[in-house]
């Protein structure tokens, strides 16, 4: 007994510093997750100014009778409303029902609810019960939040804009409707609706709903299983990115989730696919004993830590990694919506659309059109197709471009990412050879270090030995680079030693080597590349092309940025109106 009262204290004190309640997206979480709790299928989410003013939740699950619906504003009162058949939820129900009374205590609660006997109406405020009478028997629950923080003026103060806690409210409502397609959500602010999921059980069409037609036709499917994990749901294809990580929705077991280790995981399969500082959007629910799973670092900011998590990035990392190379695609010049599969299944994206727009006020996603031309046959390369393609030279734009053709159309090469790609893949493939084959350099090179530098760069002086660069002490911090492996181009040594040099100091104790190789040859391919406003003759253009076509990932250069684009005859033709 004694053990219980302390904890009840201690989780008491935290609601009190404001751990639980911290912003309206806050009180809304606990607000909907009684909702789903109670077996809502359809929840309302209505908000006055992004929640500042009142947070409305109504959905059409159990609802309760009069003793619970006095009681579940106050402490202590979890037991008897929610069900604990879920080991997952056994630690958190404890907060939920803390969280409640910690709602109820810094605001104005209305409570109107009705398990199919008899409807009750409960007002209360700044935790006091003001009323207790009938209501109309509408199966279900009705909450109204208001005058959040009234009587704690000092937590007020933390409350954000209109538009950042509209923004965080909408972002959890999303998040919440990505995890649970078989529940329809409707969010609304100032009778505005912000968004609309259905509750048709299909996550793809839920996808729809959140981010559009666009981002769902451009959705890869993962699926996959390891001894402990089971990982199903959808990731964009490279040329849908956004500014930030906020879309990678994970649910382990249907909850919502956070955690570096799968983040970083995503991101690195994506790693020459998209440029740095941009992410996909994932969709990913991931299943597994429940007994992996620690939920309990922070409660509400849905952080969570799992055995075996080395087991899980790695199954996440190996298969996206896949499923990207065998979805590589030539990227159209032309953004095709018309052919997509899903388009006669779903509904055109309605007004809310467009007012979405007006709230996200974070940069867009990226696509890759410039004209809005339907082509209804697409043509579709696959990567290994494209091996055996010929391209021919046409011309130089710019000094920049290059333009080829074949029979199928006309592309257009950024020369630059083109053959920084040819130059990535080559020395990333003499990464992997056993045999070194290495230059001896004229005249030597000579770096001067600080003694701390010195010391860091001759700790990894064997990984670079490995790969060909021959290298010596020479006085004082000074170390002598007499060779280099031959992939590093003539006249190209001395800024690529320099840089490599850096690189190596610049990693310090971080120094990783798969990442540091990966930096290596980026860093190297760029500066051997041919650059923009460089003349290049017919020879050296067919070259790169038969270069190009024999990549591994001809499509882009190794940050992410595309090489070359297509216009097929029939979207030249279209284009020309010489076909309608
Ligand atoms: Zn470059
Ligand atoms: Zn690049």
């Amino acid at each position: 007994m004694t053990k219980i009262r302390v904890m009840s204290e201690n989780l008491a004190n935290k609601i009190a510093a404001g751990e639980v309640v911290e912003k309206c997206a806050s009180v809304l979480k606990e607000l909907v997750e009684n909702s789903l709790d109670a077996g809502g299928t359809n929840i309302k989410v209505n908000l006055i100014s992004g929640g500042l003013k009142e947070i409305s939740v109504i959905d059409n699950g159990v609802g309760m009778d009069r003793e619970d619906a006095c009681l579940a504003f106050y402490r202590h009162a979890t037991s008897k409303i929610y069900k604990d058949d879920d080991l997952y939820f056994i630690e958190t129900l404890g907060f939920r029902g803390e969280a409640l009374a910690s709602i109820a205590s810094v605001s104005e609660v209305e409570l109107i609810t009705c398990n199919g006997e008899v409807g009750t109406r409960v007002h209360i405020k700044g935790g006091e019960t003001l009323e207790v009478e009938d209501a109309p028997a509408r199966i279900g629950t009705e909450i109204h939040v208001t005058n959040i923080f009234y009587n704690t003026p000092a937590r007020l103060k933390y409350l954000k804009s209109e538009v950042t806690e509209l923004n965080n409210c909408t972002q959890f409502i999303e998040k919440l409707a990505l995890s649970r397609p078989d529940v329809a959500f409707t969010l609304t602010n100032n009778d505005r609706l912000v968004v609309k999921s259905s509750g048709s059980g299909n996550l793809l069409k839920t996808i729809h709903e959140i981010y559009g037609l666009n981002v769902s036709s451009n959705m890869l499917e993962i699926k996959c299983a390891s001894d402990d994990f089971e990982v199903t749901g959808f990731v964009s294809k490279p040329s849908i990115l956004k500014k930030n990580r906020n879309h990678f929705n994970i649910f382990i077991n249907g909850r919502i989730v956070r955690n570096n280790d799968i983040n970083r995981a995503i991101n690195d399969a994506y790693n020459t696919y998209k440029h740095e500082g941009f992410y996909p959007i994932t969709v990913l629910n991931i299943c597994t004993d429940p007994t992996l799973v620690d939920v309990n670092i922070h409660p509400t900011k849905q952080e969570v830590k799992l055995s075996k998590i080395e087991e899980l990035t790695d199954l996440i990392y190996q298969t996206i990694k896949k499923v990207l190379y065998n979805n590589l695609l030539v990227p159209d010049a032309i953004l095709d919506e018309a052919n997509s599969d899903i388009k006669d299944n779903f509904i055109e994206p309605s007004v809310y659309e467009s007012k979405k727009e007006e709230i996200n006020t974070k940069p867009e996603v990226i696509v890759q059109t410039f004209l809005d031309i339907g082509a209804e046959t697409k043509e579709v390369i696959k990567n290994e197709e494209f091996k055996s393609l010929k391209l021919y030279p046409v011309g130089q734009v710019h000094g920049t471009y290059i333009i080829a053709e074949n029979e199928d159309g006309m592309f257009i090469l950024d020369q630059h990412a083109a053959h920084e790609r040819v130059n990535y893949e080559m020395i990333t493939k003499q990464f992997k050879e056993e045999k070194i084959s290495f230059t001896d350099m004229l005249v030597p090179m000579k770096f001067e270090l600080s003694t701390s530098d010195y010391n860091l760069f001759m700790d990894r002086k064997d990984i670079l030995e490995n790969l060909g660069f021959v290298i010596e002490e020479f006085g004082i911090n000074t170390v002598l680079i007499k060779s280099h492996p031959t992939w590093l181009k003539e006249n190209y040594e001395g800024d690529n030693l320099k840089y490599i040099v850096d690189l190596v100091i610049e990693m310090g104790k971080n120094f990783n080597k798969d990442k540091f190789l990966d930096s290596l040859a980026k860093m190297v391919s760029c500066k051997m590349s041919v650059k923009a406003n460089e003349h290049l003759s017919m020879e050296e253009m067919e070259k790169l092309l038969d270069d190009l076509v024999k990549c591994d990932n001809p499509y882009n250069c190794c940050h992410g940025r595309p090489s070359i684009m297509k216009f097929t005859n029939y979207e030249l033709e279209k284009m020309f109106r010489r076909v309608l």
